[in-house]
């Protein structure tokens, strides 16, 4: 069996991450998504225990203090974390668990797991992107402006990553998400004993 990984996602606010994520998850029932959490606010469609764990401040601090975060990060003016103990666990069991997080929290990843791969999503132009944040209709102009600047700021990172992926359409980037898995899951380093493995299957 091969050793679960994480697949960290990452790319400006409207690259379409969530969108991504959202149906790569569908299609593939062998990849488990980690539900950060968070200080934002939610938005009217977003539950709580599903696209994030909706905390106070308070709640966040005494959970970062008791170390229970594998990363951190202040974005957008709002904190947000990935809760440690879910994804050692389901990596633990083999499994493949999606980080849809910032550049921050991608780069204490990648400190701490070297084994984790590392996705940037790109959005087809940059005026694409502020359109994609303006028609989502959900921040203030104060925040959408914030976010299209920090937008340029994080594309600094993308030589940090191991692939990148244009979201132009959501079922392409979804394929090369798909391809990127396959040939991760065939690197000999993720697996044991793969002579042994062929000896087992006899042959004359
Ligand atoms: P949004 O508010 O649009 O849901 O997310 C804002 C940004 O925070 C996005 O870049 C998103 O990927 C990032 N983010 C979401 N969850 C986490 C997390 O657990 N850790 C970090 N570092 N960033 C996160």
């Amino acid at each position: 069996m091969s050793k679960g990984f994480l697949l960290v996602l990452s790319g400006p606010s409207g690259s379409g991450k969530g969108t991504v994520s959202q149906a790569l998850l569908k299609k593939r029932k062998d990849i488990k998504f980690s539900i950060s959490a968070t200080t934002r606010k939610p938005r009217p469609n977003e539950v709580n225990g599903e696209n994030y764990f909706f905390l106070s401040e308070e709640e966040f601090k005494s959970m970062q203090e008791k170390g229970e975060f594998l990363e951190s990060a202040f974005v957008h003016a709002n904190y947000y974390g990935t809760p440690k103990q879910f994804v050692l666990d389901e990596i633990e069991k083999g499994e493949i668990v999606l980080l849809e997080i910032d550049v921050q929290g991608a780069l204490q990843i990648k400190k701490n797991y070297k084994e984790a791969v590392f996705i940037f999503l790109l959005p087809p132009t940059m005026d694409e992107l502020k359109n994609r944040i303006i028609k989502r209709g959900t921040e203030t102009e104060e925040d959408i402006n914030r976010r299209f600047a920090n937008a340029f700021k994080e594309l600094d990172f993308v030589g940090e990553y191991d692939f990148f992926v244009v979201n132009d359409k959501v079922e392409n980037a979804v394929k090369d998400i798909e391809a990127i898995i396959h040939s991760e899951k065939l690197r000999v380093k993720r697996h044991k004993d793969i002579k042994l493995n062929v000896l087992k299957q006899g042959g004359k």
